[in-house]
């Protein structure tokens, strides 16, 4: 009796804050349908100045207000009204005018207005084309999302693809990267995108661009078609086919500079300076000499031209922080760096094209593009890293003479301004004698050159547009001094898989890199003896230096980390290169290879320490360094080398048949004209694949139901089992009331009821995470139960969330910092607040 007594008396305490829970909770119904209506009421086209004027929900407001954004720039302006009414929009403007929030506040608030929770599933997709820019829209997607309770999280890889799969079920809104997403979304069964609301691309004609055409159409097969969709970019994409792609519907075109004189930021200052390939080092040299105290973004082709040069730099000192960016740094170091060089009031980054789009490092003052861009386009988002929001800037452009006019061309076509200054002859300073010092005595740092070296003839080889780079007429071998090289690395032209690229040459410059293979270039004498072709390496390598560089040219790899092999050495007419490398140096063979995995079979050891393997059907392998010879251990790996195997049927006996085996002819041949049978037998096949297709169709469906069926199921078990038998008893408890509300654990939450009541901003107390419901009282029992276990889940849902408070936190406007990889990672756990 005594348990019932205190039940009773306890309702009896709860009634009012029951009927003030109800009352609020009418009160966020009828704030929601007002919000609906004034953004139905909303005209797109009215010109609209500030946040405020805009139909936007309580939590966003204050999450702008808090971070101190308050008049809108054009885009927003005009972007965002399009948006929050739902339609497909295709955003242009320039660089650093604030398109991020164009998209993220219509992400936010289309969600919240759905009412969105985290039994939705997955409601928007941001795609970023580099971790760097993924990362950054996280961060302003939590710093205005603070009073929002979605839960968002960042995919963009550099943790093992297990970890992020258990954090990506929950998620309302993802910002990732292509890659990593596809990964994702074929591997990770519990992520639910069938429910996706939006997607948005930012930068959206790189993701568009041939680069990451594969896998954007994987991810969007992924998606369901009717969704809302964003794409953002200052070099905005209009191009029929990746509109079709995406499944726009009636795209609403915003391009605010349009009619712009030009497609840069007025308040950036460009000029560009002609600087001859050998003479550019000692250009930027004396330009970094002369403005230490600045804040500066080199621009180069490639990433191994970032490691030289900054690692040579380093060496000689200029006297500001030196930091550099590119692709293959590992993720954490790439967070370090981008974040260092925010925070840094003087610094030179030098940098590959990640860094040429959308990163906001703030109050960058100059940006040096050392190596010409691939186009115009690249050109505008590299200099875009300066003068952003209203903010000035200064660009310079180095240019080879080769390269001025059909830049300079490229570049008024896209209304780029941009005017030629003079590099001040007595300011200039020579650095070649030091470099070649330096790379004399550190051969550490000589190999990172000759791989700069390679690295900058092959971008300039694979430009799309020759009128620019032009390979023939740069001098080759003084550029290779200039980087401190005792004479040009020879490179080789091989037609490797790449083939297709080479096809699409102008046949001049085939010509030229026929001449170049067969030993032409800088006047010497052809090297071709026998069909074997001595590398300039070769003859170094015969000639100084041996103790020193044996060890380097051991240790020369492609690109793709497998080793440089030497070619026709064997007179096997098959090119050792043949992997995908495309432009190469030859190597000496180190000595010694031995033991072949077993089950492959050993044809000949051509050379003592070159191996030729063969396996089964297949073209033989060639094995001539450990990295090949690893492969061999790896089943895996060479599946790739293996042809596809055969499918066997067996009898009932056990024993093997072909699929289709020949029959007796003769038979055959009774049984009609061999026409008239394979039509029939197509027929029959292609019935059996229908079938078949259907029933796995049926089976994958079955699947999907059952899984989620289970996930439910547990879901729902581990809620009661945490509820205890409170939340259990309390139904029959309050029976007589119907209030769904009143269901829920109340003994153990009713205190805090009363808290929130009192104080709604405390915000260990969880917003209301109900979809919006105005027949609540008319709604199911099954929907009832669902809307209990709710409640039951987002109470004690903070104890899992972040643990920032308002009172603990930071000041508005500055959210918590992140300084790691790992910070970022247990934010993206969390819940936006
Ligand atoms: P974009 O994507 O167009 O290159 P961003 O979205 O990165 O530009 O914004 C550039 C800078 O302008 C950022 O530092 C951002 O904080 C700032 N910014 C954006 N919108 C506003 C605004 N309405 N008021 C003030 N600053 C803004
Ligand atoms: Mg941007």
């Amino acid at each position: 009796m005594a348990p019932a007594q205190s039940a009773r008396q306890g309702r009896q305490a709860r009634k009012p804050v029951l009927n003030a829970r109800k009352l609020k909770r009418k009160r966020n119904e009828e704030q929601l349908a007002s919000l609906g209506q004034r953004v139905e009421e909303l005209d797109p086209k009215a010109q609209l100045e500030s946040f405020s004027e805009l139909p936007l929900s309580e939590p966003t407001a204050n999450g702008l207000a808090a971070s101190h954004y308050k008049t809108m720039t054009d885009i927003q302006a005009r972007a965002i009204p399009f948006a929050l009414k739902g339609a497909d929009i295709l955003g242009a403007a320039k660089t650093g005018s604030g398109k991020t929030l164009a998209f993220l506040i219509p992400v936010l608030e289309n969600l919240y207005r759905k009412q969105w929770t985290e039994y939705d599933g997955l409601g928007a997709l941001i795609i970023s084309p580099t971790r760097e820019l993924a990362i950054q829209i996280f961060e302003v997607l939590r710093k205005i999302g603070r009073y929002h309770t979605f839960s968002a999280g960042l995919v963009i890889g550099g943790k093992s693809l297990k970890e992020e799969q258990e954090r990506l079920a929950r998620m309302n809104i993802l910002v990732c990267t292509p890659g990593r997403m596809l990964q994702h979304l074929d591997q990770t069964a519990e992520l639910d995108v069938y429910n996706l609301q939006m997607l948005v691309l930012d930068e959206a004609d790189r993701i568009m661009d041939m680069g990451f055409q594969q896998t954007v159409d994987a991810i969007i097969e992924h998606l369901p078609k009717e969704r809302q969709t964003l794409l953002f970019s200052a070099t905005q994409t209009k191009r029929v086919s990746d509109l079709a792609r995406l499944s726009l519907q009636d795209p609403e075109y915003v391009a605010v500079h349009e009619s712009a004189e030009t497609s840069t930021p007025t308040t950036l200052q460009q000029h560009y300076v002609v600087t001859p390939l050998p003479e550019k080092l000692n250009t930027l040299w004396s330009f970094i000499r002369s403005n230490l105290k600045a804040k500066t973004l080199v621009f180069l082709s490639s990433g191994k031209q970032v490691r030289y040069v900054y690692e040579s730099f380093r060496h000689l000192q200029p006297g500001v922080p030196l930091l550099h960016l590119h692709g293959r740094q590992k993720q954490g170091g790439r967070l370090d760096i981008t974040t260092r060089f925010s925070r840094a009031k003087y610094a030179v980054l030098f940098a590959t094209d990640v860094a040429a789009r959308g990163l906001d490092f703030p109050a960058v003052d100059w940006v040096i593009q050392l190596d010409c861009p691939e186009d115009a386009d690249t050109y505008i988002h590299r200099v875009g890293r300066t003068a952003r929001y209203e903010r000035n800037g200064r660009a310079v452009l180095f240019l080879d003479p080769t390269e001025e006019e059909a830049m300079l061309k490229r570049l008024a076509q896209k209304k780029v301004p941009i005017e030629r200054i003079n590099v001040k002859a007595k300011k200039k300073q020579s650095i070649k004698d030091q470099l070649q010092n330096m790379c004399f005595k550190d051969p550490e740092l000589k190999y990172l050159g000759q791989k700069a070296f390679i690295s900058y003839v092959k971008s300039i080889y694979l430009q799309k547009d020759k009128e620019v780079f032009k390979l023939k007429e740069l001098p080759l071998e003084e550029f290779a001094a200039s980087l401190g090289l005792p004479g040009a690395p020879r490179i080789k032209f091989i037609k490797g898989e790449d083939s297709k690229a080479q096809k699409n040459q102008p046949r001049a410059l085939q010509k030229l890199l026929n001449e170049e293979e067969s030993g032409e270039e800088n006047g010497e004498k052809k090297a071709k003896k026998n069909g074997e072709v001595r590398t300039k390496y070769d003859r170094m390598f015969e000639r100084r230096n041996q103790d020193v560089l044996a060890d380097h040219y051991s240790k020369l790899i492609n690109d793709d980390g497998t080793a440089i092999a030497t070619g026709q050495a064997n007179g096997d007419t098959q090119d050792a290169d043949a992997d995908d490398e495309f432009l190469s140096v030859k190597r000496r063979y180190e000595a010694g290879d031995e033991g072949l995995d077993d089950g492959l079979s050993e044809a000949s050891s051509v050379r003592k320490d070159v191996k030729v393997v063969h396996i089964d059907g297949k073209e033989p392998l060639v094995i001539d360094s450990k990295r090949r010879e690893k492969l061999l251990k790896s089943k895996k790996k060479l599946l790739k080398y293996k042809s596809k195997g055969t499918k066997l049927i067996y009898d009932e006996e056990g024993n093997p048949h072909q699929v289709y085996e020949l029959e007796d002819e003769e038979k055959f041949k009774a049984q009609g004209d061999a026409k008239e049978q394979r039509a029939k037998f197509l027929e029959a096949e292609a019935e059996k694949t229908r079938l078949a297709d259907i029933t796995d169709k049926e089976i994958a469906r079955q699947k999907r139901r059952e899984k989620k069926e289970k996930r439910k199921a547990r879901e729902r078990a581990l809620r009661e089992q945490q509820a205890g038998p409170t939340a259990v008893l309390a139904p029959y408890e309050e029976e007589d009331e119907g209030d769904v509300e009143g269901d829920v654990d109340m003994a153990s939450v009713s205190e805090h009821d009363e808290e929130y009541e009192e104080n709604e901003e405390e915000e260990t107390r969880p917003a209301k995470r109900q979809r919006m419901s105005s027949e609540d009282d008319a709604s199911s029992e099954e929907e009832e139960e669902e809307e209990k276990e709710k409640e039951k889940e987002s109470k004690k849902r903070p104890a899992k969330r972040s643990k920032r408070t308002h009172k603990e936190g930071p000041a508005p406007g500055e959210p918590v910092e992140v300084n790691t990889l790992e910070d970022l990672e247990a934010l993206a756990t969390g819940l936006l607040e």
